[in-house]
């Protein structure tokens, strides 16, 4: 027990085994479970978690069958000749006093393979392969499959087991009428449809035997049309709850779903009224999820009665020590999951490697080590934007004596923008965590201070690090000297107000985010989970199946007229994430953001901006137009630092500030830090 969020740190007992704290590392993948190769820097990356006192870990999807898999040699436990590679990870986690459970995850018709099964040969919109639909004898292969992995699991080394039984995936496709369409004793009514999650949970029980974890997640609100309804959801729980599951894990929503469950908008711990309504069905602990990102949130829910435990995936890539510093009381020390999905989610789905946008170290355990330095020097940090914070916190953490020099009366340089972006308030999280971190480790910070090279060179530096940032760019269009012009800067610091008509230039990141801005005004209701339920048509009590209906009551549309221009043809903020840049769309399109694409600039005026659309000549009748059309490095003091002999780094936005994103600068600051 603690006095810091005391239902967060009171212990629980399974009978068999007990947990010190409420707080599981949720299941994500990372990449690292597909390769062989790869199972010491898992075991790294899940050691380091242990040691920062998660009271269980569930780790990434490993499929039970070839059929199961994700992708073609993606992770799989079906033999004994793979435990070795299983046993470094469990004896890791043990070492460090944690506990660790598999999930178990059939892919079914999300497999991206022309080996997928599924209860029926449905294709899903999202994977470019049609499952075959399994034979009767085929689903009890299936079965069989599970519970000799669980086995399996068991003789790595691993505390238990968890069905992935939500998000869309085989168990999942099994329990909706959307993807079952069987007429055998697998298909049909509701509770024919539950009996694939049933029987798998029986095997495995019978299996492993009675003192091992068997978690099951279910999907508490599939979110997709044809999905299951709220009282279906509630029997499964039931119904596995009998079958010998040990705690009920949730998931929300399937991928394929068009419903943000994950994203910055959603509201912190929106969806725990849902794991109240199963609690209060069953016997076992039940785990809730999603935007839990930090203690207050999560002892809130705790305390209320919502959930027995709580499950954090993000939070826990962003800071291993979460939950220690918790206990602790030391939670303004959280590195907070921003849930910007930039470097974790987009990443796997893109094939590669997780991470984590605000700690580059996250799944780089085995060789992004901050150690303390044996030649302790005098550093200058300038521009104190995320990659000089993140350069400056570590250079000071290992030991060197840094000053930080920031010509801002505050610290953070575009992340101040970012958090101003209605559905981005995370990012101030960002901004409190360093504002901590920088005096936890001496930095000597110099706010409103515009350096120049002589003055930095009066000082008695070992070296600098440019971390001045990126400037607007200027595009080359008549009339930009317009006094209705203006830079996304001015109008996100709040320093301009945009009139009511506007045409925003340039359609990327920023682009995006200005016109989000703009359109949403004020509009916090988004923020309160009754008014991201309405914005994005959520039945949360799943009346309707699936819990989707077409109501869908939007932020008011302002009475400003926004247009959004881009010179290319490919869809407005292509480059965006792929977990993100379609929310981002819809909720444009909804606000009625009018997005024009293929645009030639002509000139500004008094009349507003002028623009040729293919053969058309348009004139918009704008009172501002905003600049969105890229960054230029801003870079001035390089040639008189340079000339002195003492060695210069140049990071970030000032490095390179084409497609700069947060992820890439703060990387590239620790990995310099880490290394002078
Ligand atoms: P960006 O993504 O490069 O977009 C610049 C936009 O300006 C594009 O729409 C480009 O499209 C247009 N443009 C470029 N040169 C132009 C010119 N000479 N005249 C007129 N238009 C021009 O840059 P950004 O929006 O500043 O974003 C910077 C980085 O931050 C990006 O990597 C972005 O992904 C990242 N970011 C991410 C988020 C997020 O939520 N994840 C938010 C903000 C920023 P056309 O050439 O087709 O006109
Ligand atoms: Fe959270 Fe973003 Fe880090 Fe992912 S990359 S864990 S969403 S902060």
């Amino acid at each position: 027990m603690t006095d810091h969020f005391p239902h967060l740190f009171s212990p629980l007992d399974l009978g068999f085994m007990t947990l010190p704290n409420r707080v599981v590392m949720g299941s994500m993948h990372t990449g690292l479970e597909d390769r062989s190769r790869d199972y010491g820097k898992l075991a790294a990356y899940f050691a380091e978690r242990a040691r920062g006192e998660v009271a269980l870990i569930i780790t990434g999807g490993i499929a039970p069958s070839l059929s199961g898999w994700l992708a073609p040699f993606s992770a799989r436990l079906d033999r004994r000749s793979q435990l070795r590679r299983h046993r470094l990870v469990t004896n890791a986690v043990h070492d460090e006093g944690g506990r660790i459970c598999m999930q178990i995850l059939h892919a079914g018709r999300y497999g991206h393979h022309p080996f997928c099964v599924a209860p029926s040969a449905i294709r899903s919109r999202i994977t470019p392969f049609s499952p075959r639909a399994l034979t009767t004898r085929g689903v009890s292969r299936q079965i069989r499959a599970y519970a000799r992995c669980a086995v399996l699991a068991r003789e790595a080394g691993y505390d238990g087991v968890e069905i992935m039984g939500s998000e869309g995936y085989l168990i999942n496709q099994f329990l909706a009428p959307r993807t079952n369409r069987r007429t055998d004793r697998w298909g049909g009514s509701a509770v024919r449809r539950m009996q694939f999650a049933v029987a798998v949970t029986e095997a495995v029980r019978t299996a492993v035997g009675p003192d091992f974890i068997v978690i099951f997640r279910l999907s508490a609100l599939d979110l997709v049309e044809g999905g299951s309804l709220g009282e279906e959801v509630m029997q499964l729980a039931a119904a596995v709850e009998k079958s010998g599951a040990t705690m009920l894990d949730t998931g929300i929503g399937w991928h394929e779903a068009r419903v943000p469950t994950v994203q910055s908008l959603v509201p912190r711990a929106a969806y725990s009224v849902l794991t109240s309504r199963i609690r209060a069905h069953v016997g076992i602990p039940v785990m809730a999820t999603n935007r839990i990102n930090m203690p207050e949130t999560a002892e809130a829910l705790l305390a209320r009665g919502d959930a027995d435990l709580v499950s954090l995936a993000r939070p826990l890539l962003a800071d291993p020590d979460w939950v220690h510093k918790a206990r602790k009381g030391r939670d303004d020390q959280i590195n907070t999951c921003i849930a910007c999905n930039q470097s974790c989610l987009d990443r796997v789905f893109a094939r590669r490697y997780a991470s984590c946008l605000v700690n580059p170290r996250c799944c780089n355990e085995t060789e992004l080590n901050v150690v303390p330095t044996r030649v302790p020097r005098r550093y200058a940090v300038v521009g104190a934007g995320p990659a000089g914070l993140a350069c400056a916190a570590t250079l000071a953490e290992r030991g060197h004596d840094v000053s930080l020099f920031e010509q801002d009366s505050r610290i953070g340089g575009q992340f101040n923008l970012a958090a101003r972006v209605p559905g981005k308030e995370e990012f101030a999280e960002t901004l409190r965590y360093f504002r901590r971190r920088l005096v936890v480790v001496g930095v000597d910070l110099r706010l409103g201070v515009h350096i120049q090279a002589p003055d930095l060179l009066k000082e008695d530096f070992d070296g600098f690090i440019l971390a001045t940032g990126a400037r607007p760019r200027l595009p080359m269009i008549t009339g930009l000297d317009h006094p209705a012009v203006h830079y996304y800067d001015e109008i996100l610091s709040g320093r301009v107000r945009a009139g009511n008509h506007v045409a925003v230039i340039g359609a990327g990141g920023v682009g995006v985010d200005v016109a989000t801005f703009l359109a949403m005004g004020n509009d916090r209701n988004s923020r309160h989970p009754d008014g991201y339920f309405r914005e994005w048509g959520v039945d949360p009590l799943a009346a309707t199946r699936g819990g989707v209906t077409d109501v869908k009551t939007r932020p008011p549309v302002p009475e400003r007229r926004i247009w959004m221009l881009r010179r290319g043809h490919g869809k407005p903020g292509a480059g965006l994430g792929r977990t993100t840049g379609w929310v981002h769309r819809a909720r444009l399109r909804a606000l009625g953001v009018e997005m024009l694409t293929g645009v030639t600039y002509e000139r500004v005026d008094d009349e507003g901006l002028h623009i040729r659309v293919g053969t058309e000549h348009r004139s918009l009748a704008v009172h501002t137009v905003v600049v969105c059309a890229g960054q230029e490095p801003q870079r001035e003091l390089l040639a008189g630092l340079e000339r002195q002999g003492r060695p210069v780094h140049v990071i970030g936005g000032a490095d390179q500030a084409v497609e700069l994103d947060a992820a890439r600068a703060i990387e590239q600051a620790t990995r310099l830090a880490v290394t002078l």
